[in-house]
């Protein structure tokens, strides 16, 4: 089976597209906006929350003042993990809904 030569132009041409999705990811962020490329954290200990505002920006919150931003932002320290800034925990980025699918296919 040979190669469709269309693919390959189709990937070339996709190719610029993805990279500029990612720099526009990064504006996102550096904005204070979330950029949807992971799941939102909640910590289980204090019931610190992030949420996403109408305009598209990250924020967190906490019961019974949901919506309101706290000005706290959870601090990356790995890939998957993030320490809580209202008490400290170490709070895991929750399973997407494809890897949670996966996980029940398994
Ligand atoms: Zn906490």
């Amino acid at each position: 089976m040979s190669r469709d030569p269309d693919i390959d132009d189709l990937v070339e041409q996709i190719r610029p597209l993805a990279q500029q999705i990612v720099a526009l990811q990064e504006q996102m962020k550096a904005l204070g906006m979330f950029a949807n490329d992971r799941e939102l954290l909640q910590c289980s200990r204090c019931g610190l929350m992030e949420d996403v505002t109408h305009e598209g920006f990250l924020i967190t919150c906490r019961e019974p003042d949901l919506g309101i931003d706290t000005g706290l932002r959870f601090e990356p320290i790995t890939e998957e993990s993030y320490r809580c800034p209202s008490c400290g925990q170490t709070v895991q980025e929750p399973l997407s809904e494809d890897e949670k699918q996966e996980g029940l296919s398994a």
